[in-house]
């Protein structure tokens, strides 16, 4: 019989038709590539009416959205960011001149721990802002997050790079917090290759990360500051908003194929155990995570490698907790501890064929039945 091919955890979709193909060559045809143009423009447009917020700034990266918000807010001081999350955040914070604090996850949830937040809040002083973020599709608790924030007078910027299309309390944008920003990397729901997404309430601002993604220019240029150029081309937003044309029917296909994979994870009986997602919650089912409370001899890369010996490809994300890098040790954490020493990711895709779901149900099944 033949090997299956191999299937990887994040395989980026863009559908192209001919269609796109065309729209993209007219784009190059055109000459007005980048520098604010107008299919920036429309799909900004286009994404706000989507989140059902009043205005939304695209810029190069989910790293660069998160960078450029936390520089216009500026002010430095201490953040407050959980360590269960990718290092771009962290990244984003150090660069604007941020001290970080981490802080634990929810034990069910995976996102930041309004318990632990209050303690810190309370203990740590100089915190100026809060960084919550998005795991995997499930928002944190955002209102409970903000409220604490606000106590204390501090901002909050929200990485909901893993989070377009997901809903909290029935609506894809909460007003709640600062800031709040998105991806549309190649290995998130609406790619652009590279892109970000910055949405805010305060109008000044947007207009100041407007000025900040294109080198801080502006008019009377001798009011310019230093900036970034960290915008968002023609050619990447024609490519986001043909996936946002089609992007209800993506979420649907993801839904559809992560409810699966849930309840085969539920089906182990506790040997994988499943992200909480709670009542107020739609997930966009960004990633499919899975937690091994006891992974057993070899630790969870034996359990990944069960699964790559079934021609699955899992990953370890996050990994490693972002209070294990040498430069950042320190902090106690020990929900995030136990979190990352058996979460692994599974392979879910914007499109997946009958078979390689039903491949992906049965392995977790076996593996979860070969575990010690
Ligand atoms: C992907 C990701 C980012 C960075 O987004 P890029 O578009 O890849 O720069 C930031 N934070 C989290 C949690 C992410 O998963």
């Amino acid at each position: 019989m033949d090997t299956p091919e191999r299937i990887p955890w994040v395989r980026p979709r863009f559908e192209p038709d001919d269609g796109l193909m065309a729209e993209l060559r007219e784009c190059l045809e055109s000459g007005q590539v980048t520098n604010d143009g107008p299919r920036v423009a429309r799909l900004e447009e286009a994404l706000a009416r989507y989140l059902g917020a009043p205005d939304a700034v695209t810029v190069s990266s989910g790293a660069m959205a998160l960078l450029l918000s936390a520089s216009a807010l500026g002010g430095g001081g201490r953040a407050i960011l959980p360590a269960f999350t990718y290092i771009a955040t962290l990244a984003a914070l150090v660069h604007a001149g941020f001290e970080p604090v981490f802080c634990d996850v929810d034990p069910a949830r995976w996102t930041l721990d309004p318990g632990h937040l209050e303690e810190l809040l309370a203990r740590v002083a100089g915190v100026t802002l809060v960084v919550p973020v998005n795991a995997y599709g499930v928002p944190p608790d955002l209102d409970a997050l903000h409220a604490l924030a606000r106590g204390h007078g501090a901002r909050v910027l929200y990485d909901d790079a893993h989070g377009l299309g997901s809903e909290l309390r029935g609506r894809r944008h909460h007003e709640a917090g600062a800031v709040r920003c998105l991806s549309l990397h190649a290995t998130k729901v609406l790619p652009a290759v590279e892109g970000g997404l910055v949405v805010a309430a305060a109008p000044d601002l947007l207009a100041r990360l407007r000025r900040l993604r294109s080198h801080g220019l502006d008019v009377p240029l001798e009011r310019s500051v230093p900036g970034f150029n960290a915008r968002l081309d023609e050619l990447r937003a024609t490519l986001a908003m043909h996936g946002l044309e089609r992007f209800d029917a993506t979420l649907d296909r993801r839904r559809a194929y992560g409810a699966r994979l849930r309840a085969a994870i539920a089906a182990t009986g506790g040997i994988f155990v499943n992200q909480l997602h709670p009542p107020d919650v739609r997930s966009n089912f960004a990633n499919l995570p899975l937690h091994v409370p006891a992974p057993g001899p070899g630790g969870v890369d034996a359990v990944a490698a069960r699964f790559l010996a079934a021609g699955i490809q899992t990953r370890r994300y996050f990994h490693p907790p972002l209070h294990h890098l040498e430069a950042f040790r320190g902090a106690s954490l020990p929900v995030t501890e136990r979190l990352c020493r058996g979460m692994l990711c599974l392979p879910l895709h914007a499109r997946m064929e009958e078979p390689v779901l039903e491949r992906l149900e049965a392995a977790v099944a076996a593996v979860a039945e070969a575990l010690p």
